[in-house]
This record gives structure tokens, sequence and C-alpha cells, in this order.
């Protein structure tokens, strides 16, 4: 670990307005967890930023006294790019922000909101735009990446909402992106992650959505999994955009409307959304109740915003992770077969195979309007390998790769650079594809040093 001088941290600490934590500091442990337990990573200097300035000031200490970078929005990234061992963390936990123009329907957001706290400014106008499932994952991160949840067949990614940004730069320059100021930055930042600058806000298109819609989960046992997810598949290719359903295998959790006994056994889940009229849900997702004969359901009328957070105790932060996927533009039965028999060797009870369905308004931009470029995904395989102890992570690793390496034959070109995870260095371009060329012309512009390289790695 590299001390920093007490000179060179009361000089800093006199330029921001946020905080520092330092390795003595007592709350520095709780200040650099992350997500992923599997990541402990110790930074030299946490910049707890109060304000965009601040970013110029830990950017210019990180240069001036040769450490690194990392960036931290809600620290949820599976490859734990978040951290840095002995560098500088830009930590946008105390920048939460999240404004609201009802009239405009804009959204205007700090790096540090997760989720569900954009969820709850937006919602108290009733807006909504799409974001991801899980409420404690930061919109920095999944916004950088592409981020897509429930609405994304209606209203497309996360990135395909984004209207401008605030940024800081490698260079020290506080710059605004949109279409029409720096466009090829604001091209790039759309997918290509924390590569280009630091984002200092986010500006978003909002929708009317809720604040009630339908949804909830339909649990089948694992042996009519092959029938399920054939009908998932047939269903959802003529189902109207408002309808989002993805698939999660699994071992049951203690769910109070699932018998005991089915508690800790195999299942097949639909997750259903639906974001018009609820009572033309309620009759639009009838049929799925004879796609088998389901263990239990949980389905009806809630607030959006208590439906963003279902999977949150599924999905605490606090265990170790390893996960692995795949773009799909087809659901084929040699893959479901396979999924079908990974999901009866699941090596710990977190372990999960999740199928999110795109489709719909994510398929409909063009592959080279921004640096995300997979618009003939219309599902993603994601191989969640989650576990408790340290003890597990060879036989939990190793499900997970082999599933991954077994379902290849059927995954479609690229990757979502989000659920990547830190052994994967040698996809960042293939995940890119044809984009990957233009990306590398615009970091060597923006970033020529690569001082931000602690995320899936574009180099000039
Ligand atoms: C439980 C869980 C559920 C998920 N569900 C979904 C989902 O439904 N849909 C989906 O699309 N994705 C999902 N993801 C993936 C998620 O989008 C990524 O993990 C994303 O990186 C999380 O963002 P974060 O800000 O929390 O991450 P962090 O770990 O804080 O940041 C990740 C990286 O983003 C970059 N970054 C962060 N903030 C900034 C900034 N202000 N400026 C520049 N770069 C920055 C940095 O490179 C950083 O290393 C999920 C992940 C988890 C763990």
């Amino acid at each position: 670990m590299k001390i920093q001088s007490n000179e060179k941290i009361e000089a800093l600490k006199k330029k921001i307005k946020g905080q520092i934590v330092l390795p003595d500091d007592l709350n520095y442990n709780e200040v650099r967890k992350i997500w992923n337990a599997m990541i402990d990573r110790r930074p030299a200097v946490i910049v707890q930023c109060a304000e965009a300035d601040d970013v110029l000031h830990a950017i210019s200490y990180a240069r001036e006294n040769g450490l690194e970078i990392s960036i931290r929005g809600g620290g949820h990234n599976i490859a734990g790019s978040a951290l840095c061992d002995n560098g500088v963390l830009i930590d946008f936990s105390n920048m939460k922000t999240v404004s609201v123009d009802v009239q405009k329907k804009r959204a205007y957001v700090e790096p540090g909101a997760t989720l569900g706290d954009f969820d709850k400014a937006v919602q108290a106008h009733g807006l909504a735009t799409p974001v991801g499932i899980n409420s404690t994952t930061g919109i920095a991160g999944l916004t950088l990446g592409g981020g897509f949840g429930w609405l994304t067949r209606k209203y497309g990614m996360t990135i395909d909402n984004l209207v401008s940004a605030e940024m800081v730069t490698a260079d020290g320059r506080k710059i605004y992106v949109s279409e029409d100021e720096n466009a090829d930055l604001f091209w790039a930042i759309r997918g290509g992650g924390g590569n280009f600058g630091v984002v200092t806000r986010f500006e978003f298109a909002l929708y009317p959505i809720g604040p009630e819609i339908f949804a909830g989960l339909l649990v089948f046992p694992l042996d009519q999994a092959k029938q399920v997810l054939q009908k998932h598949r047939e269903f959802v290719k003529s189902a109207p955009e408002e309808l989002n359903i993805w698939v999660v295998i699994r071992k049951a959790p203690p769910l109070p409307f699932l018998p005991e006994n089915v508690h800790g056994k195999e299942v097949v889940v639909l997750a259903i959304f639906y974001g018009g009229d609820t009572t033309e849900g309620e009759k639009l997702i009838d049929p799925l109740r004879s796609f088998g004969e389901a263990y239990g359901e949980h389905i009806g009328v809630m607030p959006y915003e208590q439906w963003q957070q279902t999977f949150d105790p599924l999905l605490a932060p606090g265990a170790r992770n390893y996960w692995k996927s795949h773009n799909l533009t087809e659901l084929s039965d040699g893959l479901l077969n396979l999924i079908i028999e990974f999901a009866g060797k699941l090596p710990s009870p977190h372990c999960e195979i999740f199928v999110p369905l795109m489709s719909g308004a994510a398929n409909r931009v063009p592959s080279d309007a921004m640096a995300y470029g997979h618009r003939d995904a219309k599902f993603i395989l994601n191989v969640h390998g989650r576990w408790d102890e340290a003890a597990q992570d060879e036989t939990c690793i190793a499900w997970a790769r082999e599933l991954f390496k077994a379902s290849a034959p059927f995954a479609s070109t690229g990757a979502y650079v989000n659920f990547m995870s830190g052994d994967e260095e040698d996809r960042v371009a293939a995940a890119y594809g044809a984009n990957y060329s233009r990306l590398k012309q615009i970091k060597k512009k923006y970033d020529p040093e690569n001082i931000f390289h602690n995320n899936q790695n574009i180099k000039s």
C-alpha cells in the first residue's frame, strides 16, 4: 500500500467539498465494500465526492501522484471494477440526488443514485424509464454499459433514453455530451462503460408508468421446464411490448406462496410484468397459467416501485458471485435442453440461470447508433454463479463456466459488458463487435493514456 503524505492529503482535503477516507480511518472497510464479496481491494485514497468539481481534483491528485483511478457508482459491477488496489477511488456514494422536470418529462441524476433512488423520485410523478431489475444497482454503471429491464421492450434500453450527460475528462475538463455537443463522446458512453471519462450527471427521458402495474411470479416444477420454456418462447413472439417475461431457473427460495415441501427444489419461474392497463394485463397473462401445473403464483396489481424491488432479497450484497452471459437471437430446443441439464446440477441454493427478454424497442435501434450494438439480441442467457463460502468457489465457478462453454454454440454475436466477469478481458473487442474500432479511436482522443482502465477496457 502506497501511504499518502499528510501534506498532500491535507491539500486535497482543502480543495474538495466532499470527504476523504484513508486506510487508517474507522469507516475505511465499510466504505470500500462493494456488492460482490469476492472482490477485496484496498484503495490508497477514497474521495467521496460531493460535487462535480471534486472529480477534477481527484483526477489531478491521482495523476500528480502516479496513482491509478477507479470509479464507483452503485458498486454492483460483477467484475468489481469499482475498486482498485493502491489507487484513488472516486466514490459517488454521497451524490444520489435525482431531480425531475415533470413538464419536460426529464430526470437529472447524480452518479451515485441507485435504481431505487431513481424510481422513487420519478414514480412520485407517475414516471419511469427502463432500468434494471434490482433496486440497489447503480444507475451510472448500468447506463454506461447499456441497461435493460422490464420496460425495455416498450421503451428500449436505458441508453436509448439517455438525453445528455455532464462529464469530467481525463485531461480535467468539465464538458457536456449529447447528440448536439461532443456527439462522438455521447456515442461512446452509450455502451462503452467508464472508458471515456467520469459522468457527473445524467439526463434521462421519462414516460408515464403506473404507479400501479400488473406483475408477479408463476412457479413451475423443473420437470415441466421443457414445455414451459417452449410455450414461453412461442407466447412472447406475439406478446405486446408492454409485456415482459423473464425466465429464472433456480432452487425455490422459501417464498410464502409456495408450499413448504417445494422450498429448495429446482423450479422454473416466469417473472411477468405488464406496464399497460392492469385489467388488460390480468387477461393477457391468463394463458401462461396453462403452461404447466404451477407450484404456486403470486401475481396481481402492485406499485411499479414495489415490483422493481421484487428480486432484491435474492440479489442482496455480501455473497460471492461469478457470472457469465451470452446474447441470444432465439431459444432453440438444444439450448433449452442444456439449461435444463445444468439446472439439475445447481451447485448452491443461490446459483441461478436468468433469461431476460429483450426484443421490441431495443431491437429497433440501428446497431451503429451508439457503442452498444447488439440490437439483434432477443434474449440473454445470464448464468449467475452465486454462493456464500470461499470453499465453494471452485465448484460454483466451474458450473458457470461449463454452462457458458456448452451454450456458446447457441449464442449470437457480441456480449453485454455489464454481465462480464473480471477474467473476460480478451472478450471485450468481440463484445463490441463492429463498433470496437470507432470506440478505440474515441478512446485515443479522450483518454490516450488509458487512465480510466478499471472497466471492461477499450485500449486505443
Ligand atoms: C444484482 C444485479 C442485478 C443486475 N441487474 C441488471 C439488470 O436488470 N439490467 C442490466 O442492464 N444490468 C443489470 N446488472 C448489471 C449492472 O448493470 C452492472 O453491474 C453495472 O456495472 C452496475 O453499475 P454500478 O454503478 O452499480 O456499478 P459500479 O461497480 O459502481 O461501476 C461499474 C463501472 O462503471 C463505471 N462507472 C461507474 N460510475 C461511473 C461514472 N460516474 N462515470 C464513469 N464511469 C462510471 C466504472 O468503470 C465502474 O468500474 C445487474 C447487476 C447486479 C449485480
